[in-house]
């Protein structure tokens, strides 16, 4: 029997949720009850799962039950970028070997494909998902030469890409802190919670209620029964011969993947709404996303959806393997997000930041995911590393696609990933990690 050891905590309140009309979050399961399937974890992974799944098998039940509400998990309070390129965070341009990049490339855009696709069929305002591209924006030398770089790479590749110079990045952002840009136009950008909320309410709706949704229902026990398998709850218990488990990094408080997880935060600020003066003051267009052209650098999206208009940034990394951080944490992050929001936008320095928070992420050292069905009926989609908008959705489907026993190319290829390399022994590898953390954000210069 697993006892899980211990339940996700979600520090400081996410701006993408706050904005939004109240939703009144599923009851959290009181009974005993059964299904076809069962999907542990309500993020990117086990929404595509339970969406999928009800379209392979459509006369099949299945339960999702979430330690907390939908859209204020990680899923929900991610930076919204559902990129189709290569992004891996632990390289200097982001970029890999060409084959490996361009298989990320394709199963990526099967991802998007399929949120836009969910967007159509369930009905989702544009806001929730648009396919408009991003920006690679670089404030320093040695991020031009990134974006040099990359853009040779993503040619080597044969992807389209387009050079911004420093005035059309002022026209873009209205500031004139970006020296460079590189436009991709295949990210899928995401207000993460609405994307997360609708995902789930409309597949509940469309099922016919063959798919039940339970929240602030967190699995604390998972053991065999008979041929099936059983969760309990606080008050409540599912049984099901398939289960999927799609908590990311807490796939360690399950006892899996011991030593090859590494639990890291990182962090988020969205500014009150501006006035009509202050948009005035920063000219720009009204909606725009830029990754940082340095992986340690500051994401920042403007956006003019259900909350007015905002501006969101994100950055800093650091190693928590409790997978908790304190509002002491939050607090001295916030500094960091404000200075490098008052950096960009000096115009704008009167406005604060109304909403501070911190997320997890789920990185292994190799930076594959983890797709397996370690015991049968049990599998496992989780490590998203640090794509998980895409790579989430793409596990999830697969794992969906394994319990139906439909054909699934994204299937075999995520099980033919290589296996999780295993981290340094601790405290070596949490302090290992956040002092390279430490000396690549100080590397990052004005990039952060
Ligand atoms: C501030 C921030 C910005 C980010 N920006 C981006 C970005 O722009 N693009 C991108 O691709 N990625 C981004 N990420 C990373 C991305 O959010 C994660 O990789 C993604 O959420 C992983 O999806 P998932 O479904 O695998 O896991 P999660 O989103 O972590 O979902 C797992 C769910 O499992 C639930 N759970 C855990 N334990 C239990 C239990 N015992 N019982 C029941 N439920 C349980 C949790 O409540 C959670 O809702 C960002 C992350 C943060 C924090």
């Amino acid at each position: 029997m697993i006892r899980v050891r211990r339940q996700p905590i979600d520090t400081g309140v996410s701006g993408w949720q706050d904005v939004l009309p109240p939703r009144a979050p599923s009851p959290p399961l009181g009974e005993a009850i059964t299904a076809d399937l069962l999907i542990i974890g309500g993020g990117f992974a086990g929404l595509a799962a339970l969406r999928r799944f009800n379209e392979c098998e459509p006369e099949a039940s299945a339960v999702l039950l979430d330690a907390s509400a939908i859209g204020d998990g990680p899923s929900g309070r991610n930076s919204g970028f559902m990129i189709d390129l290569p992004h891996d965070l632990a390289s200097s341009d982001y970029g890999g070997s060409r084959d490996r990049d361009r298989l990320v490339i394709a199963q990526n855009r099967e991802a998007v494909a399929f949120a836009l696709a969910q967007r159509d069929t369930l009905a989702m305002p544009s806001e929730a998902v648009q396919a408009v591209g991003k920006v690679n924006g670089a404030a320093t030398e040695k991020g031009v030469r990134h974006n040099t770089d990359y853009a040779a790479h993503l040619a080597s590749l044969d992807e389209f890409s387009e050079r911004l110079d420093a005035r059309a990045m002022r026209d873009l952002t209205g500031t004139d802190y970006y020296l460079d840009g590189l436009y991709t136009p295949g990210t899928a950008m995401l207000q993460p919670a609405l994307y997360n909320r609708l995902l789930a309410d409309g597949t509940v709706a469309a099922s016919g209620g063959r798919c039940r949704l339970f929240e602030h229902s967190g699995v604390s026990e998972l053991a065999r029964a008979g041929g099936d398998w059983c969760a309990r709850t606080n008050r409540g218990q599912v049984t099901a011969p398939s289960v999927i488990l799609a908590v990311n990094g807490h796939a360690a408080s399950f006892g899996f993947y011991p030593r090859q997880l590494l639990h890291v935060f990182t962090y988020a600020g969205m500014t009150r709404a501006l006035s009509d003066r202050e948009l005035r003051s920063l000219g720009g267009q009204v909606r725009w996303s830029l990754t940082p052209s340095d992986p340690m650098g500051t994401t920042v999206r403007r956006v003019d959806g259900t909350g007015g208009a905002r501006i969101v940034v994100r950055n800093r990394f650091t190693c928590d393997p409790s997978m908790e951080i304190d509002n002491a944490r939050l607090v001295r992050v916030a500094r960091t997000l404000r200075t490098s929001f008052v950096r960009r936008f000096p115009t704008l320095k009167a406005v604060g930041m109304e909403y501070v928070w911190g997320g997890r992420l789920c990185l292994s050292w190799n930076g594959v995911s983890a797709f397996s069905e370690p015991q049968p009926g049990l599998h496992l989609a989780v490590c998203q590393n640090g794509l998980g908008a895409a790579r989430g959705t793409l596990a999830g489907i697969a794992a969906a696609e394994r319990v139906a026993r439909v054909n699934s190319a994204l299937a075999t290829h995520l099980e033919a990933e290589e296996e999780l390399k295993t981290l340094p022994p601790e405290p070596v590898a949490t302090l290992g990690a956040n002092a390279v953390m430490r000396w690549n954000e100080f590397r990052a210069g004005r990039e952060l």
